[in-house]
């Protein structure tokens, strides 16, 4: 490593990071319900995409299963942040399962418009990520009016019935950038493609963007915590590259550091998942002050202050206890 010395090295943090509403909301009902009904609590899919926060419920006693079939007759079973199709809560009431469902709001905001559009009789297109749980979930709202856009590349192969009947709507973890870049080539294809009422990528992703933006410009190379699996987290590393540091990598925890990482660094960017409790930025931050990077700032560019009321099935049974 370059020798330098350590107040040359500075690490800046950006702010929002982590935790949005919809992730906090998600991990508190499984918390509550463990609390309220008692172990276990079954959970479809992970209930937001992180690895520490699923072994950290499943240690409290949460059980994750990849579908509802795995779920015994009559127990819990919660719905992830990322939503369901409504043949999943089919199966589920078939089944007797009681379910509560952690359903971020502003996926279910997708779900109602991707409804409303379908009963219109509107061709949607989905702009998102194929195999995502979300675009899984939206998806199945309307599965004969939706069709998924995934990349640029995808939009050359877009068959519509109806021109002058479409619209585009989006999964709320994209990268802002490039979803503008994939509207603008299906408005040159479909110039009468309309837009959705609302932005549906959400507050905390534009968020997350805006401030890993700002100190990307200033860092050479910028962390940020998140699982592989958690589509906002890596929008960030693409956004941390584009936008003028030469090295981003996503790492789960700190112990996935590459000391050859630093070398050379004198400014390292960290920031996080909107899936990431703050304890795991925490330990990047231990760990890059091991290695001489002490003098850390923290670069607020937007102030959040958004928050979820619990599943109301939750809410009702906590209200009654
Ligand atoms: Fe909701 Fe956005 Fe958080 Fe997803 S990232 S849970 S849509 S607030």
């Amino acid at each position: 490593m370059e020798p330098q010395t350590s107040t040359s090295r500075r690490v800046l943090v950006a702010k929002p990071r982590g935790y949005c509403a919809g992730v906090d909301r998600a991990v508190v009902a499984v918390e509550k319900a463990l609390e309220q009904y008692g172990a276990p609590i079954y959970v479809r899919k992970q209930i937001v995409h992180n690895t520490h926060v699923v072994k950290t419920l499943e240690a409290r006693g949460a059980i994750f299963v990849d579908e509802t079939e795995e779920v015994p007759e009559g127990e819990i079973v919660v719905f992830s942040a990322h939503g369901v199709s409504p043949a999943v809560h089919e199966e589920a009431r078939q089944r007797g399962l009681r379910t509560v469902d952690a359903t971020c709001p502003l996926v279910t905001k997708v779900h109602n418009e991707a409804r409303r559009f379908a009963g219109q009789d509107y061709d949607i297109l989905l702009i998102g990520h194929e195999g995502h749980e979300e675009v899984e979930g939206t998806s199945g709202e309307a599965p004969d009016h939706i069709q998924l856009v995934d990349g640029l590349d995808a939009v050359d192969k877009v068959q519509v019935k109806d021109p002058s009947k479409l619209v585009w709507l989006s999964q709320t973890t994209l990268s802002v950038d490039e979803t503008t870049e994939t509207v603008t080539r299906l408005k040159e294809r479909f110039p009468t493609l309309i837009d959705p009422p609302s932005d549906d990528i959400c507050y905390a992703t534009q968020n997350r963007q805006v401030a890993v933006k700002e100190i990307a410009a200033e860092a050479q190379l910028v962390i940020v915590v998140g699982s592989e699996n958690s589509s906002n987290s890596k929008r960030l590393v693409e956004v941390a590259k584009d936008y003028g540091a030469e090295a981003s990598y996503l790492v789960d925890n700190a112990t996935f550091i590459r000391d050859e990482w630093l070398e050379g660094v004198t400014t390292v960017g960290v920031t996080s998942g909107a899936s990431v409790p703050d304890e795991l930025v925490e330990e990047v931050l231990a760990r890059l002050a091991q290695h001489g990077f002490g003098d850390v700032t923290e670069v607020e560019s937007v102030q959040e202050s958004m928050r979820f009321a619990l599943p109301h099935e939750l809410r009702k049974d906590l209200r009654a206890s």
